[in-house]
């Protein structure tokens, strides 16, 4: 494990036993000043229970941390519980909470990514040498995924990603002040208006189709969600609809599977692609809201979507009202009943099923939720005809899919390519061959859960469905690409101490278990026995996919790295 970390999730938890900043949370004398400072922060209408977490940001933006005396402040104007903001706060890690006995954390922070693509693209040695070289008052640590693995290794210098990171760069950047977001040229409305765009919701609304026309384009083109569980859209759609309104569409714009970065892509590069999608989805089920759920590693995508959803509304959108939320650092809340909970101001704990969002969802609501990529579909689906996906495809696969690729190939990005192609294929195709001097070892066919696949079976077809019976799965199409110069032992404890740092605490075998694999993958011999127990716990009775995928990967390199155990 590199570097430093902040603790993990289930560690930040009222009561988990770590130190607790706000001792004097009951019957604390509110301060005054910190009254003044918070009002100045809040809007100055009405607060809202569920904009808790977006609260929290604005006094984070604007005091580099939480304070006891600000976070109180808080509790008071929201008559709620301090108890309940700062068991919020304390979930979340972009959060600095700050006991009123200790110092605000310095003004510069350089987060350095050690995900598994960072690290193999040296970011272990990179966050050391930042840690020597950089002056005192610049913070170090190490952090999950930032959705940049395409451009491994990368450090965040307060809001801003520095990619291919250096400490030269880096060093840059603090030095420079450059800490926000860098927003590079994108498709703005104008320009998408040109290209016909919003043509389609204009007809939509003036009725020349109707909802049952583009659910049946979904359903011939076979759109699934993209964001992971590949459930049939034309399906969620007609759920959703099956039940009472009001409902509501809810978009998650969360992805954090570390390998995972064609939402980035998509956001970054054609954002009103993916706004018509979701105007048209929200039409389709009569909603009359829209959240848009974006994780906060993305502020400059936040820039592109509030700008943009602004022009919108100036040109007259009225209908419906669109919420933009950010996350805070909380993988879990990728999961979609988590994203609901953080969604109404809350800890981010995956809610038991059924019931299912389509019919109890966010709010209580009947709710749709769509993966970015899902909705950027739409229109081009509609436009060009469902052909464009069935007609697309290889080794008997149909439709297109996003691959996010990184790791030890020539050209990492992200690469439309059919669905089924193997790997081999997207390798030598797509991504310009193996990177120089590494020859093809592994690959994870679907980010850090998804499990890990020798190169002997890079014929398989990735798809939903079609690698299952290898103990594997597709999920997000990320593909992460090993060679013979990466430690398979290593991989596994990257990816378990992940898992770790990112489990939510709410079930004893994702708690516990992700703790206990770490450890014992930290052995230089491997319990084996004692691994396959613990994932099999796991796995059948963790609340949520993230305890029950955890241990994937290490059941890969047993299975077919055995001699990486001894
Ligand atoms: Fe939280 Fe349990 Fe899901 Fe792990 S499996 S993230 S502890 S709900």
């Amino acid at each position: 494990m590199s570097g430093t970390m902040p603790p993990s999730r289930k560690h930040r938890h009222p009561g988990a036993g770590v130190k607790r900043p706000l001792s004097r949370a009951k019957g604390r004398e509110i301060d005054q000043a910190a009254l003044a400072e918070v009002r100045e922060l809040l809007p100055h209408d009405r607060l809202v229970r569920d904009e808790l977490i977006e609260y929290l940001h604005l006094i984070q933006d604007e005091h580099g941390c939480l304070s006891a005396r600000h976070m109180a402040a808080l509790a008071q104007f929201m008559v709620i519980p301090m108890a309940e903001v700062y068991e919020v706060a304390s979930f979340y890690a972009h959060f600095d909470l700050v006991a009123d006995n200790e110092d605000p954390p310095p003004a510069f922070t350089v987060r350095v990514c050690d995900s598994l693509s960072c690290e193999m693209a040296g970011a272990a040695e990179l966050q050391k040498q930042l840690e020597s070289g950089l002056p005192e008052n610049v913070r170090v640590m190490g952090a999950p995924c930032m959705g940049q693995c395409d451009r491994a290794p990368v450090a965040a210098v307060g809001h801003n990603p520095v990619t291919a990171a250096t400490v030269e760069s880096v060093a840059e950047a603090v030095f420079g002040g450059k800490t926000d977001p860098v927003i590079a040229g994108y498709v703005d409305l104008e320009d998408y208006a040109k290209n016909n765009g919003y043509d389609l919701y204009g007809a939509c609304l003036k009725k020349e189709h109707s909802p049952e026309d583009i659910i049946s384009v979904l359903e011939q083109a076979d759109l699934r969600g993209l964001g992971g569980a590949g459930f049939p859209a034309h399906l969620k759609w007609q759920f959703v609809r099956a039940e009472t309104g009001p409902r509501i569409l809810a978009v998650n714009a969360d992805e954090g599977e570390p390998g995972t970065f064609k939402d980035r892509h998509y956001l970054e590069t054609d954002p009103h692609r993916v706004l018509e999608g979701m105007l048209i989805a929200a039409w389709a089920i009569d909603a009359d809201e829209v959240y848009i759920y974006l994780r906060d590693e993305y502020p400059h995508i936040r820039e592109i979507l509030k700008r943009e959803i602004e022009r919108l509304v100036k040109r007259n959108l009225k209908r419906p009202k669109i919420h933009l939320r950010r996350g805070a650092g909380a993988y879990v809340c990728g999961e979609e009943s988590a994203m609901l909970e953080s969604i109404e101001g809350k800890r981010g704990l995956p809610r038991h099923k059924p019931p299912f969002p389509a019919q109890v969802g966010l709010f209580g609501k009947p709710t749709l939720i769509h993966n970015v990529e899902t909705l950027y579909w739409i229109r081009d689906l509609v436009e060009k005809g469902p052909a464009l996906f069935s007609e697309s495809g290889r080794n008997g696969r149909h439709g297109l899919r996003s691959f996010s690729v990184s790791g030890r190939v020539a050209e990492p990005g992200v690469k439309l390519a059919p669905a089924g192609i193997n790997a081999h294929e997207l390798i030598e195709e797509f991504c310009g061959g193996m990177a120089d001097g590494h020859d093809f070892k592994a690959y994870l066919p679907g980010g850090a859960s998804g499990g890990i696949l020798p190169a002997s079976m890079a014929t398989l077809p990735l798809d939903f469905s079609t690698l299952e019976e290898r103990g594997c799965f597709i999920g997000s199409a990320a593909v992460i690409v090993l060679s013979d110069q990466d430690d398979m032992a290593a991989v596994a404890r990257n990816l378990m101490r992940f898992f770790e740092h990112e489990s939510c605490g709410q079930c004893t075998p994702c708690r516990v278990g992700t703790e206990k694999a770490s450890q014992l993958l930290s052995a230089e011999e491997w319990d084996v026995p004692l691994l396959e127990e613990l994932a099999a716990a796991m796995t059948d009775t963790s609340i949520c996919g993230l305890g029950q995928a955890a241990c994937n990967p290490v059941l890969s390199i047993l299975k077919y790295f055995p001699e990486t155990a001894s």
